[in-house]
């Protein structure tokens, strides 16, 4: 709705109407609110002049405290004091367990199936927590500027599930927050650049953060703003950076016979961060350790880090890949994320784009400045350049086929919002339901991808196999929220679903599936055959079964039934057996040409009977 609200002229309003819209980057570390202010989009302070909301919410007995006076207590209230809930955002509980990382809060256990956390105000939700930085926020931007919110633009990283993108939205309805809409944190980046104002053409949107690097492709085609395809790394960052840095450290410091313990890599690791944000401005920086002192020159930095940024080239290579495009094709570069502040990442990015990469705005805050843009379009405040964002699903959608295999109906990195639909048969004389299987990810078997739901479509009316034609639509909408929806088409009988997943997937999880799914291509596509062979196979003897049974004993003698028998139980042997597909279609073809006197014997039986008491001119 809001979408068409903007592309409306008469829709606008007038200057003095200014409604107030903010747009809020709801970070894992560091949360930020930013605002349009006289034409431009800045980001917004709290009362000492911090922009940097810490993402960390505090429970009391006198109530909820967040931001920094909370992450003061993360050590000594480590119960009640709740940092990073980005992650669990729509994530089932039995996940939280599957995530490998230790929480210092309590996690009640149970079987509901949203994490929930005992703190001393009660038991709460992520959603609810998540809520808490959202009013602090919504709060400082309503201080600040004075008035009412209109509404809000939240970012969301690109690889963000349905459910994830649910959860978000519950958070800012709980916070009392009107969402105007979610939008792609790479997408926010580039609109705060303003490329969504200048001429067509495709950009790059390079962020690395502190553990995971994303990069996404984006084109401007007239005036409309997509999303042609998302990659990256959930497992690189400038985290790493720092691990490189004390690797290169242990060598260089001496420590006699005692190996370094614990508490000692850590202050190295504090060092070496220190270390690596100092060379972004000196050409050398200093690691104290006890009575020793060794510098890191930026030399030697480039040299430790230049595998890492390698690695995230190539993961720009496989993105540029999917959206079918070249290096040369893309415009600009933006840089976002602290760790796009490393001279020699901006170098190496600049080399392979063959383009020098944005960074004039700072890359913690572009983008909340993007989203407050977008915000405060969608709030009408803009009269002429209506703007329309599309974004792109990051793993195909598609359902269960006969033999297990799944048919795609919306390919990954499709720009949504999207619509697609196609028709579906019975496999069964007589069916009445078709049980329908809603899956996610690239792989050819149903086994092998992510089960999102399952429903049923009944009261389809009796038919012959193949005869009814079930149309299945479907439909993903701006937020990357999907309904699939099942219609019977001469009897319009229809079931639906809106899909919102009882888990989420972990940006990992996604790489994961991607890379599955290239590995296993060339098996997946024999595994596909034969599946296809095998449902083949099934519906030629069921329909010979069912011949049998209803003629065979008038059609056929005794050795004719024993050929045809015995030729059945050989494809019904080799249908079981083989596993190779050429092998099975030939034992199929070989019953063919069995049964083919039967099949004609059959044919003409019916003819005959449809004859009978006809004259012979009338079939003429
Ligand atoms: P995230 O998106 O993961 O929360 P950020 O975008 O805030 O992370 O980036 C955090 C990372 O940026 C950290 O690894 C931090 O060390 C790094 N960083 C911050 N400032 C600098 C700098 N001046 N030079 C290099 N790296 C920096
Ligand atoms: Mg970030």
């Amino acid at each position: 709705m809001a979408l068409l609200q903007i592309a409306e002229p008469g829709q606008s309003t007038a200057p003095h109407e200014h409604r107030l819209a903010v747009g809020i980057d709801l970070g894992t570390t560091n949360s930020l609110v930013a605002s349009v202010l006289s034409g431009k989009a800045v980001t917004l302070p709290d009362a000492v002049g911090e922009h940097l909301l810490p993402s960390v919410v505090r429970y009391t007995e006198q109530g909820v405290v967040v931001g920094e006076a909370a992450r003061a207590t993360l050590a000594s209230d480590p119960l009640n004091t709740i940092a990073s809930i980005k992650r669990l955002m729509g994530r089932a509980a039995e996940d939280i367990k599957t995530l490998g990382e230790q929480f210092p809060y309590q996690l009640v256990e149970g079987n509901a199936a949203t994490p929930r956390i005992q703190t001393i105000q009660g038991v709460l939700t992520p959603v609810e927590i998540s809520a808490e930085m959202l009013k602090v926020l919504a709060q400082r931007a309503v201080e600040t500027l004075g008035g009412d919110l209109t509404g809000v633009v939240i970012t969301v990283p690109a690889y963000f599930d349905d459910a994830q993108r649910q959860a978000t939205k519950d958070a800012a309805r709980l916070a009392g927050l009107h969402v105007f809409r979610l939008l792609n944190e790479p997408t926010a980046a580039a609109v705060a650049y303003g490329l969504d104002r200048g001429a067509d053409g495709v950009h790059a949107i390079y962020d690395l953060g502190g553990g995971t690097f994303d990069i996404s492709i984006l084109r401007l085609h007239n005036g409309v703003f997509e999303v042609m395809s998302t990659g990256g790394d959930s497992a690189l960052g400038g985290d790493d950076f720092d691990h490189v840095i004390v690797e290169w450290a242990l060598l260089q410091f001496s420590f006699g016979d005692v190996k370094p313990a614990l508490p000692l890599i850590r202050e190295l690791l504090m060092q070496a961060r220190a270390a690596k944000e100092a060379l972004a401005d000196s050409a050398q920086a200093v690691l104290r350790l006890n009575d020793q002192e060794i510098a890191l020159s930026r030399d030697t930095f480039n040299q430790l880090i230049d595998p890492l940024i390698r690695k995230t080239l190539t993961a720009c290579r496989r993105a540029l890949r999917d959206a079918g495009l070249r290096v040369d094709d893309i415009k600009e570069v933006v840089m976002v994320g602290g760790s796009t502040r490393t001279l020699r990442v901006r170098e190496k990015v600049g080399e392979f784009f063959a383009t020098t990469p944005l960074v004039d705005i700072d890359p913690d805050r572009v983008v909340a400045i993007g989203a407050a843009l977008q915000a405060n379009a969608l709030a009408g405040n803009e009269s002429e350049n209506a703007m329309l964002l599309l974004d792109v699903n990051p793993l195909s959608l598609g359902i269960e086929t006969m033999g297990g295999l799944v048919e795609k109906i919306i390919p990954r990195n499709t720009t949504i919002p999207v619509a697609r639909a196609q028709e579906f048969t019975t496999y069964k004389d007589g069916q009445t339901a078709m049980a329908l299987h809603v899956l996610q990810g690239e792989r050819e078997l149903a086994a092998d991808c992510r089960s999102l739901a399952r429903f049923e479509l009944r009261g389809i009316p009796p038919m012959v196999a193949g005869a009814a034609r079930i149309r299945v639509t479907f439909s993903v909408d701006a937020d990357g929220l999907l309904q699939v929806e099942a219609e019977e088409q001469s009897h319009g009988v229809k079931a639906d679903i809106e899909i919102k997943p009882s888990y989420g997937l972990s940006e990992g999880e996604i790489t994961q599936m991607l890379q599955a799914s290239i590995e296993h291509a060339g098996e997946d596509m024999q595994t596909r055959k034969l599946a296809e062979q095998q449902v083949d196979a099934a519906r030629v003897i069921e329909a010979l079964n069912a011949a049998l049974a209803d003629d065979g004993d008038q059609l056929l003698n005794a050795a004719e039934r024993q050929i045809i028998e015995g030729a059945l139980t050989h494809l019904q042997q080799t249908a079981a057996e083989v596993r190779d597909a050429d092998q099975l279609k030939v034992a199929i073809t070989e019953l063919e040409q069995t049964c083919d006197f039967y099949v004609e014997r059959r044919m003409n039986t019916r003819i005959r009977q449809a004859m009978a008491g006809h004259n012979v001119n009338e079939f003429q």
